[in-house]
């Protein structure tokens, strides 16, 4: 199976903002484990920013478009050394892809970087792929990485996109002040009635909240793949979303 996984911030770090090191420890394990199975793993990361404000020192992330890409700059450089060196421990290689909206809109720049995405998948090299922060402005920037992950699916024509949050899944609605939100487990059609379950922004650290899973689900499903929302807090379910196991919600494909 070919899976791309999405890990936001809220997953790879502590509230504070510095790297979650048991977390990504823990991750890297399970996916380097996937991939020995035979499974094809890619993985859309987010956290560049947070880690460069822990790296730098800053009190809080940076408003200014020039701090957040200096802070992206520093934290995607200290995020591939942290990859890098937790993949060469179960004697994965990993590589770089930074993109940014262009890059998948303009045809000769999307068919490189799928070129380039599909030779590493035939190299046995395991994708790290991150919206190139360092570059990206309102107008050019995709704006999130579930939409980069669906891209992305779309782009390699994965069989699974899995999004892994601070959250079990979609719920009927935001078990953040609704202790009674049920998990809905599966959804067959998204319809405007699922967007209306996503409330606000989401946690402090990330950056889409449900609404940006809700529209990958509906980019990739449409695309002909299934999408699941799980928690990331146990890196261990992608053992059982590998096995085709009922976790957290899955978005059923349309075609
Ligand atoms: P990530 O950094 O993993 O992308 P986000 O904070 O952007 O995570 O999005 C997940 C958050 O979305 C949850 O923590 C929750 O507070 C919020 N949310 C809003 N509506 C819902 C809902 N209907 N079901 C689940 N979570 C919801």
């Amino acid at each position: 199976m070919r899976m791309v996984i999405k890990v936001g911030t809220s997953t790879l770090a502590h509230s504070t903002g510095r790297l979650n090191i048991r977390r990504i420890e823990h991750l890297c394990k399970v996916m380097s484990d996937l991939k020995n199975s035979g499974h094809e793993v890619i993985l859309v990361s987010s956290g560049a920013i947070g880690m460069g404000v822990g790296k730098l020192g800053l009190s809080g992330r940076p408003t200014d478009i020039a701090s957040k890409q200096a802070a992206a700059a520093v934290g995607q450089c200290e995020l591939m050394y942290v990859y890098d060196k937790l993949f060469t421990e179960y004697n994965h290689t990993v590589a770089q892809l930074l993109i940014t909206g262009p890059d998948t809109e303009n045809q000769e720049r999307k068919a490189n970087f799928e070129n380039t995405l599909h030779r590493l998948l035939e190299l046995g090299v395991i994708p790290i792929i991150n919206e190139n922060d360092t570059v990206s402005t309102e107008e050019i920037e995709i704006g999130d990485n579930d939409t980069l992950s669906a891209i992305v699916s779309n782009s390699v024509g994965a069989d699974l996109l899995v999004i892994l949050s601070d959250i079990n899944g979609l719920y009927d609605k935001n078990p953040k002040g609704n202790p009674d939100a049920k998990l809905i487990s599966v959804v067959e059609h998204i319809t405007e009635e699922t967007f209306l379950l996503a409330d606000g922004k989401g946690s402090e650290l990330g950056t889409g909240g449900m609404s940006t899973k809700i529209k990958a689900a509906v980019m990739a499903t449409k695309n002909g793949t299934d999408m699941i929302i799980a928690n990331g807090a146990d890196p261990d379910l992608l053992y059982d979303i590998a096995e085709g196991k009922q976790v957290g919600t899955r978005f059923i494909k349309e075609r």
